[in-house]
């Protein structure tokens, strides 16, 4: 049965309906992926009456809804390059950095080291940080407690109405329709769909063709013999380059048609565990994250090309014979949706010039990392060695609307500079950047736009992030 396409005539049917208020708050945080994470946390210990609402039943968003299983570098890239042939499972051309995002991202990862649930970032894995994604639900479930975070599960944001200075979000759930009223929401959905509901414009891939980054489902496969693969790659150094390779096999497999990938390469991770890894290697071309018929039949398409990639493991690389694959996201993984315009649009050149602001609320020294929307390839670009760049408050700032802050991979940026700052590490620090300020804003009864930066900024050091 193939996925429900889009009716080719619109036939528009009205439905209305009351909602139950479940809580007022000075913040609500749309969205409890990494963003989301961050700002609850940051505006709870600002000192905010917090609400975290998520689609979802459990934290995470991509790193535990679909899998997106090693936290990027949070570390500047010294450009020492290692060539082919790495064994490691880990990517190799990191030199020794220096980290540039602290705060919640580091108190997160330091509670994962200490509960067996991360690999810890080092040289050897290129600051990577391999995690174990039931770990990381519980670590941060654990954190929001103590914060004193209200957390409201399974609520779908789909309706915004603004009165004064009070906004109420209106929520899809078993329960009907529901509400939270805030004074200051951050929309950490990924996607910017409160924004978007609240007039904010927006950009959604590429300026020629509007074109996103490729959607990829995730996937883990267990029973992985780790010395038998590591074998094959000494035996063929050419085949494999830290994270990403088998070039040959992949040839092999699609001409015997047994596979069929919009990518020539195979990109996997280590994870905490040894006879385990990630696969990132599914690719689902021209869809849209903000359509629901796009969505449907990307899902389709990826779970068949997941498939045929797990069989491929099996059936062609060594170390992989009698592997299986456990478990795949609860979605497809979505790189792209709304870029919400704000007050500042964060530039590709911005990123690879390591541009520094006056209202830096958080920095990020990744690559600029675009999987080619129309097939195969992968265009990274480095900043210099050692560089970082900042984020500014004002990219958090969305044009049109007042009393609402974006964060995570839908703040304000043009495709290339999306490419960079849409990394969990960075995610979780633009999150907490917003929830600072969200609290600050809230507490004195003010806008967004009225908030003194360097308070943001002192709250922020306050709370160990690093912005120096
Ligand atoms: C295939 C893939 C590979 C990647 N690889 C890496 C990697 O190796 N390392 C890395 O650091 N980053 C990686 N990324 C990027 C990273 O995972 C995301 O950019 C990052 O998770 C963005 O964080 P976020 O909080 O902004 O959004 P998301 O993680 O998307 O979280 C958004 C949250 O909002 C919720 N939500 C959405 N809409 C609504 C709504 N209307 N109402 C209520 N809740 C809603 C969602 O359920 C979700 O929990 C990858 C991404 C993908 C897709």
């Amino acid at each position: 049965m193939p996925p429900l396409s889009r009716p080719e005539t619109e036939h528009k049917i009205s439905f209305s309906s009351e909602a139950l208020l479940a809580a007022k708050t000075d913040v609500l945080v749309v969205g409890a992926g990494p963003a989301g994470i961050g700002a609850a946390l940051g505006a709870a210990r600002a000192g905010a009456n917090v609400v975290l609402a998520e689609r979802y039943g459990y934290p995470g968003g991509a790193a535990t809804v679909a899998l997106v299983m090693p936290l990027m570098s949070a570390h500047t890239q010294e450009g020492r390059f290692r060539r082919s042939g790495q064994t490691t499972l880990y990517p190799t051309d990191h030199g020794e950095g220096q980290r540039v995002i602290a705060g919640v991202l580091m108190e997160i990862v330091e509670n994962l080291i200490e509960c067996g649930g991360a690999v810890p970032p080092s040289l050897e894995t290129g600051y990577v940080v391999p995690f174990d994604p039931e770990k990381l639900k519980i670590t941060v479930m654990k954190m929001l407690d103590e914060a004193g975070v209200d957390v409201l599960l399974h609520s779908f944001a789909f309706g915004l109405e603004k009165v004064d200075n009070i906004s109420t979000v209106f929520f899809h759930s078993k329960s009907g329709p529901i509400a939270v009223q805030a004074y200051c929401v951050v929309d950490c959905t990924g996607d910017g769909d409160v924004a978007a509901l609240a007039g904010a414009p927006f950009e959604i891939g590429r300026v020629h063709d509007g074109l996103t980054q490729p959607m990829t489902l995730y996937f883990r496969m267990v029973g992985f013999q780790r010395p038998a693969f590591m074998e094959y790659i000494k035996r063929h150094p050419e085949q494999w380059y830290g994270v990403f390779g088998l070039w040959s096999l992949i040839e092999k497999a699609t001409d015997e048609g047994r596979l069929k990938l919009p990518r020539e390469d195979l990109l996997m991770f280590a994870t905490p565990h040894s006879e385990e890894v990630s696969v990132n290697s599914t690719r689902v071309l021209n869809k849209l994250a903000i359509d629901v018929f796009d969505l449907t039949s990307a899902e389709w398409e990826s779970r068949h090309q997941a498939d045929q990639v797990s069989e491929f493991l099996k059936n062609y690389v060594p170390g992989f014979e009698n592997s299986y694959m456990v478990q795949t996201g609860v979605q497809v993984g979505i790189r792209e949706g709304r870029r919400i315009l704000g007050e500042y649009i964060l530039t590709g050149t911005d990123v690879l010039e390591a541009r520094k602001f006056p209202d830096v609320i958080a920095r990020c020294a990744y690559s600029l990392d675009i999987h080619n929307p129309k097939g195969k390839g992968t265009r990274i670009e480095r900043l210099p060695p050692g560089e970082s760049y900042d984020i500014p408050m004002r990219s958090l700032i969305p044009l049109n609307c007042d009393h609402l802050l974006t964060a995570g991979r839908c703040i304000s940026g043009t495709h290339e500079a999306h490419s960079s700052y849409r990394i969990m590490p960075a995610a979780m620090a633009t999150g907490q950047g917003a929830g600072v300020c969200a609290a600050i804003c809230a507490l004195n009864q003010i806008d967004v736009r009225s908030v003194d930066v360097s308070e943001v900024q002192k709250e922020l050091r306050r709370q160990k992030a690093s912005l120096d």
